[in-house]
């Protein structure tokens, strides 16, 4: 029997037959990971790593039932002893949840983490919709500030500039406290009841349950109903007008273009104030690149210090595809520095010991497997891209002396044996 992939998960290898998966090569993805760590340790972010699976309750509670995500998308089951778990659809929640079981809190008022990694939601699966799917987020805790807000976003921003992607859209809106969601909530209501059979399903159900989760809906019919519909931004209170117009300033100041989404809402319960999204017109139907917001009361809310937070989550994948449509660079893959040939079985230990010589110097070096003709244990040295090739057989062992060849000028030098590793370093010094 041949197993496969289940379906909406891939595999990330070193090298793709087909061009159009590239970007599942694992060069790619470390390239991507670099630059994501560099980004968050140029602003001062550290790294949470939490498990792969939670308690189910801890993701309910955290992105409210009737999210799509916990209504319909998540990997949940039931361990031996019963209790209910769920593959982690998010980050936030999780790393809410570890700061609040450590009391990171009491280490300092503010905090700033960044995550990478894989997360789980049970979907249709489409180019960039998977069932296992990577993200790398950000969450900065204890700093109600709308500078703080504009950080999370100039930072996403800077990724996508550092990386070359060129063509994405910052999407601003705010949601308000709950001092002005609760009258827009009606209002948005009263305005839509007239309407309630046009709706689609989903928004059927939203009507009740969360009316303001309509205003995310992607149903032709439902968003031409919105048109019309009234604005957040006429029933912002005071001190939240303040807030978004500033987040906006900073924006200008710091020269990050974006454009004002009134209907921009992000699905989850979670968030306050500030929401964002930023889209890629290369990605088609699945175009969010990343996006995120203010959670103020979410810490609170899972038993934690009432402290502000605000954060943004990205798909590496998204961003990947993104990059290979718009022909962005990428560092090359590994290769080996220094390729090894031996001649025949005698020269092999020999051989086998120069390779681990230049490995433990730190030189990258490989070796054509035992046996392998010369023309052939070449080939490979050219297939894997090698720098340079070292042939070594009885006579250059015996004399002490042997060739170094460059693969693509094919020049030679003359290196002697007992010098090969201060040469090779010397060599890999000015590569
Ligand atoms: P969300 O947590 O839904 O706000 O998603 C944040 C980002 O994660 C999105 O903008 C996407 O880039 C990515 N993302 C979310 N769901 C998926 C998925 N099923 N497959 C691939 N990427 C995803």
């Amino acid at each position: 029997m041949r197993y496969s992939v289940p379906k909406g998960l891939f595999d990330i290898v070193p090298q793709e037959p087909k061009a159009t998966d590239a970007w599942r090569c694992s060069a790619r993805w470390q390239h991507l990971e670099k630059h994501v760590r560099q980004l968050a340790h140029d602003y001062g972010y550290s790294e949470i790593r939490t498990p792969m699976f939670e308690r189910t309750e801890l993701f309910v509670r955290g992105m409210g039932e009737s999210s799509d995500i916990v209504s319909k998308e998540m990997y949940t089951f039931n361990d031996k002893a019963d209790r209910s778990m769920t593959l982690r659809p998010e980050g936030t929640a999780p790393v809410m949840r570890a700061f609040v079981e450590k009391g990171l809190h009491q280490l300092g008022q503010f905090h700033k983490f960044f995550y990478i990694g894989p997360y789980f939601r049970y979907d249709r699966p489409q180019a960039g919709r998977y069932r296992q799917f990577h993200q790398f987020g950000v969450e900065a805790i204890g700093d109600a500030s709308p500078e703080q807000d504009a950080e999370v976003i100039a930072m996403l921003a800077d990724l996508y500039t550092r990386l070359g992607l060129q063509e994405w859209t910052v999407l601003l809106n705010t949601v308000g406290d709950s001092s002005c969601r609760a009258p827009y909530r009606e209002a948005l209501k009263n305005y839509l009841k007239p309407h309630f059979e046009k709706l689609s399903e989903d928004s059927q159900t939203r009507f009740n349950k969360n009316p303001l989760r309509i205003l995310d809906s992607k149903d032709r019919g439902d968003q031409d109903l919105l048109k019309n519909a009234p604005s957040i931004h006429d029933y912002l209170s005071p001190a939240s007008k303040v807030h978004f117009d500033s987040v906006c300033k900073h924006l200008d100041a710091l020269l990050i273009p974006y454009s004002i989404a009134p209907n921009l809402v992000r699905g989850l319960d979670y968030y306050n104030q500030t929401v964002f999204e930023i889209t890629a017109t290369a990605l088609g139907a699945q175009n969010s690149l990343g996006g995120g917001g203010r959670f103020d009361g979410l810490l609170d809310q899972l038993g934690g210090p009432d402290l502000p937070s605000t954060g943004f989550a990205c798909g590496l994948e998204r961003i990947l595809l993104t990059m290979d449509a718009q022909k962005c660079t990428f560092d090359t893959a590994f290769h080996p520095f220094v390729f090894v040939v031996p001649l025949g079985d005698n020269a092999f230990d020999a051989a086998y010991q120069c390779t681990f010589a230049l490995r433990r110097e730190g030189i990258p070096a490989d070796i054509a497997p035992k046996g392998r003709k010369v023309q052939k244990a070449l080939q490979l040295a050219d297939q894997k891209q090698a720098t340079y090739a070292l042939v070594l057989g009885d006579d250059e062992i015996q004399s002490g002396t042997a060739k170094l060849k460059h693969l693509q000028s094919r020049r030679e030098i003359d290196i002697k044996l007992d010098a090969l590793i201060t040469t090779c370093e010397k060599l890999y010094a000015n590569n």
